[in-house]
């Protein structure tokens, strides 16, 4: 940083301290003497977003937002919940520590949460993100997440190991612990 005064480009700190947003230093011009702060901040890293085409785009929350919000409308959500995952998947990504994320792994991770938010919101979400082709590609994914579900709270071919209402118990009470 020059002199404000008389533009040499040499200071000294004389004085530095922490403050919220970073550190705030007192200088002091080696040529004219004159006293100035500085001020550093962290600058929070940019990341980008291959997109399938391959063009790289700057990773923007409001436009990931714009997105799970459409996939979300009027389903029953806490309030607070689109957020949440919004932060978390932002948090995520920025602790990958990697400049660019392909598209797709943000995907995953926004169907992977809204998995267990909620089902409706799910396919939704996922029917323009994995670009369902036609129905059918819509019906599998949905008999795959029907599937997931029956599976923990009927087992079937197998003989039961403990008494029916036991088991449903066990398989709901698990079913709970997932969340
Ligand atoms: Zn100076």
């Amino acid at each position: 940083m020059n002199c404000p005064y008389c533009g040499y480009r040499d200071s000294k700190v004389i004085d530095s301290r922490n403050v919220n947003e970073g550190v705030r230093r007192r200088r002091q011009c080696l040529s004219c003497g004159s006293r100035f702060t500085t001020q550093e901040q962290l600058q929070s890293a940019s990341l980008f977003v291959i997109k399938k085409d391959k063009r790289r785009e700057e990773f923007s929350r409001d436009k990931l937002l714009t997105g799970i919000r459409k996939a979300c409308e009027k389903r029953p959500l806490p309030t607070g919940a689109i957020d949440k995952l919004i932060d978390d998947i932002e948090a995520e990504l920025y602790q990958l520590g990697k400049v660019e994320i392909p598209g797709a792994v943000i995907g995953d991770m926004v169907m992977e949460r809204l998995k267990s938010l909620d089902n409706i919101a799910y396919i939704r979400f996922a029917s323009v993100y994995r670009e369902f082709a036609d129905i059918s590609d819509l019906k599998q994914e949905v008999d795959t997440l029907v599937g997931s579900e029956v599976s923990v709270s009927r087992p079937t071919g197998q003989l039961p190991l403990l008494p029916n209402d036991k088991l449903g118990r066990l398989a709901r009470s698990r079913q709970r612990g997932r969340k």
